[in-house]
């Protein structure tokens, strides 16, 4: 999720930041002292790519600081490929040694014009040339981007917008998409709502109001039908598979599409509130096609970890990593969530084996990316 600071900032005029210190050499795209102490490092020194992030792309050593301190060797920034953002997004790749990876958005302030889906098939193409790895689909489309022929919300599985997923497979972009949000946010949202405390704290992702927005249900299907739409297209349905609260769902939908990936991002509370069998089965099924995020957000002033307030202390930072190590790696039954205030309760870890954490943490991910 990205927030009302986050977005203001990501969105605001490029400026071109003075980089002080220069470019990190690291050719291997490796970190030289995994293990320096303080190290919030994943315990098992497995190489990590971060699938799921979101940084300003003016400000990428600030980014390389928050990589370093988490032993993240390459991460991918879902925030840095509208056409304002390229330039930085380029030259934050090439000074970080391949570190810092970017994906393609929609320009949506673009809705209103008659070319505008032949425009974004063309800023897919100089996205491309500029470097971009894909194309990431906010869940603004189905909640907020409005049909220009009608006023409505412009639905996710709209065949007006089939070019552009066309040509995202054709340019070998998977395109990672989220649609819809937790079930809980479409529920009354008052305090009887197991979400209250981060709906208090962004009351703008209440969508309990079925007079604006969508069902859950209706957006997960058509998210389906986009995915069924595109055989040659690879989707990754961020935040594990947009239904962590069903991960047999989650199965029984990558089961169907051979084209459907999954992300873990900001969702390890909902998954690691199941049993771990049940999750420890989806892995076990699609080894091959789940990634390792965090949708970390990262800006000069700003450090999102995965859901929260923009200024989260030392400790909680500490807790966001060890935590999240501890799920994947350990069988422990006492957790603390990486990200509180979306539910307080502890989570029970899957304790996966050294492959399938090869696998999770950058094996598909290189592959998927050709990295
Ligand atoms: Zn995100």
């Amino acid at each position: 999720m990205v927030t009302a600071a986050s977005t203001t900032l990501l969105a605001a005029a490029a400026l071109l930041a003075g980089c002080s210190r220069g470019p990190r050499p690291d050719e291997a795209g490796r970190l030289d002292h995994p293990h320096a102490p303080g190290s919030l490092a994943s315990p098992t020194g497995l190489r990590v790519v971060d699938f799921h992030a979101h940084w300003d792309p003016r400000y990428p050593l600030t980014m390389l600081d928050r990589m370093d301190q988490a032993g993240v060797a390459v991460a991918v920034n879902y925030s840095g490929g509208l056409p304002t953002a390229l330039p930085h997004s380029v030259r934050g790749e090439r000074e970080s040694g391949g570190r810092l990876r970017f994906f393609c958005n929609v320009p949506w302030r673009l809705i209103g014009e008659p070319d505008f889906v032949e425009r974004v098939v063309l800023h897919l193409r100089e996205c491309k040339t500029a470097g971009a790895l894909g194309l990431k689909i906010s869940k603004a489309l189905g909640l907020g981007v409005p049909d220009p022929a009608t006023g409505s919300l412009l639905a996710v599985d709209d065949p007006w917008l089939d070019p552009i997923f066309e040509e995202a497979g054709r340019l070998g972009f998977p395109v990672s998409i989220h649609t819809g949000d937790p079930q809980a946010f479409f529920r009354p949202c008052g305090p009887e709502n197991e979400r209250f405390e981060e709906l208090t704290a962004a009351p703008e992702w209440c969508f309990a109001d079925r007079d604006v927005y969508p069902a859950w249900e209706e957006l997960y299907a058509a998210f389906l039908r986009r995915v069924a739409r595109h055989p040659g297209t690879v989707f990754v349905g961020v935040h594990f598979g947009n239904a962590p609260e069903e991960p047999a769902r989650v199965a029984a939908a990558m089961r169907e599409h051979p084209n459907l990936w999954i992300d873990t991002a900001a969702r390890l509370p909902e998954i690691g509130r199941h049993p771990p069998e049940e999750i420890r089965a989806v892995f076990a099924e699609f080894p091959d096609r789940i990634l390792f995020g965090t949708d970390l957000q990262v800006g000069p002033d700003v450090l999102v970890l995965g859901a929260g307030p923009p200024e989260p202390s030392p400790a909680d930072v500490e807790t966001f990593w060890r935590s999240t190590w501890r799920y994947f790696e350990t069988a422990d039954a006492d957790i603390p969530s990486p990200t509180p205030i979306q539910g307080r309760w502890p989570l029970h870890g899957i304790a996966l084996d050294r492959a399938a954490l090869e696998a999770l943490y950058h094996g598909n991910a290189e592959r998927l990316l050709g990295l």
